[in-house]
């Protein structure tokens, strides 16, 4: 038996019909970039994330650097980032010339510590990035009682998020603003690149409906050194669709993730920790254990094919050489030993049962 990491063929083939419509729509209206699907998925996005403006864009490290640059954070300024994070958050913030500033999780839920980002505030910090890693919401209203007390700014990156809650309340609404990713693998998935901004402020949602479209509040007026970075309208239908399956697909995740969860209790492969004030949406199912290597290999040996998010933290990467002068333990010590199972809403219950036995035989 072959259980791939993700398949996405089978993921969308779920509302084939429906993508093909879309596609049909836009290809006959005869207009491709900023129309009616965007206008449509925008209010559709920001109505099901609770906030006022949702603003799509080219993709999600795009997200995360226009809001930044909507916010006027530049040169001489520090933002402090998760160490344990997707390399697109740190990338932001380096490309509107600020200063990466990076804290560690908590080794239970891999998310940012709270007590970390008060340690890491200097004069120079403007905001925080907490990022929900692999799905399950990070402690906002601790991050925005730290963000309030020294007026910082607090940007989630909700890239891996969609649909999870934090006390009842849906991710991409928990701080000032927040970016998002429609990369084909996240959880609300396009078929190509996509990004969003989500903000209940007006003028940073003007601001980055600009900077999206060169800078410009009307055709051939440029306010601002802008960028093109738009969501097209072919994705932006293809979201309509995908966003309608959204809440069924973290459903089919969670079920998946309580097998695991059940499956490991007691063996010496640990389970992703839950706090029970988060509804976690399991983009990713990670689980850790001092075997990681030999584990990888024997789901290898009957062909599970597992994937490690992230094998290198941002300050180790080539890119970032001599930028970090502190060490950072806990991410380096998680890049060893964490593993990401197989978890997506096409797997069958079969797949999800053979999975489990081959972790019970190691
Ligand atoms: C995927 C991802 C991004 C970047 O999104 P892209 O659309 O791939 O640019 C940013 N942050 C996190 C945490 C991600 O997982």
């Amino acid at each position: 038996m072959k259980v791939p990491f993700l398949d996405l063929k089978s993921v969308n083939a779920s509302t084939e019909d429906a993508l093909e419509e879309a596609f049909r729509r836009v290809i006959d209206s005869g207009w491709y970039i900023q129309g009616k699907e965007l206008e449509a998925f925008e209010a559709e996005f920001a109505e099901y994330c609770n906030v006022k403006h949702c603003i799509g864009v080219g993709n999600g490290l795009d997200a995360i650097h226009l809001l930044l640059e909507a916010y006027g954070i530049g040169p001489g300024d520090e933002v402090i980032v998760p160490s344990n994070t997707f390399i697109a958050t740190w990338l932001a913030v380096t490309h509107c010339g600020a200063t990466p500033v990076a804290v560690e999780p908590c080794e239970d839920t891999y998310n940012i510590d709270p007590q970390g980002i008060e340690d890491a505030i200097t004069a120079r910090t403007v905001a925080i990035i907490p990022v929900h890693l692999y799905g399950q919401p990070a402690d906002m209203d601790v991050i925005n009682n730290v963000a309030a007390r020294h007026k910082l700014l607090v940007i989630e990156d909700a890239a891996q998020s969609q649909g999870a809650r934090y006390h009842g309340r849906p991710t991409g609404s928990l701080g000032n603003a927040a970016a998002t990713s429609f990369y084909p693998g996240k959880n609300l998935g396009a078929l190509g690149d996509g990004g969003a901004v989500l903000t209940n402020n007006n003028a940073i949602a003007q601001k980055v409906r600009q900077l999206r479209n060169y800078g410009s509040p009307m055709k051939y007026q440029h306010d601002s050194v802008g960028y093109n970075s738009r969501l097209d309208e072919l994705q932006a239908a293809f979201l309509r669709v995908k966003l309608s399956e959204l809440d069924r697909c973290n459903a089919r995740r969670s079920e998946i993730a309580r097998r695991y969860t059940d499956a490991l209790h007691g063996s010496n492969i640990q389970s992703p920790h839950v706090p029970d004030w988060t509804y976690p949406v399991w983009h990713l199912y990670v689980v850790r254990t001092t075997r990681r290597d030999q584990l990888q290999e024997h789901l290898k040996l009957h062909g599970i094919e597992t994937i490690i998010h992230y094998p290198i933290p941002p300050h180790q990467q080539n890119c970032y050489a001599g930028i970090v002068h502190k060490p950072l333990p806990i991410a380096e010590l998680l890049a060893t030993e964490i593993l990401s199972l197989p978890i997506s809403p096409s797997m069958s219950d079969a797949d999800v049962s053979y999975i489990i036995d081959k972790l019970k035989s190691f």
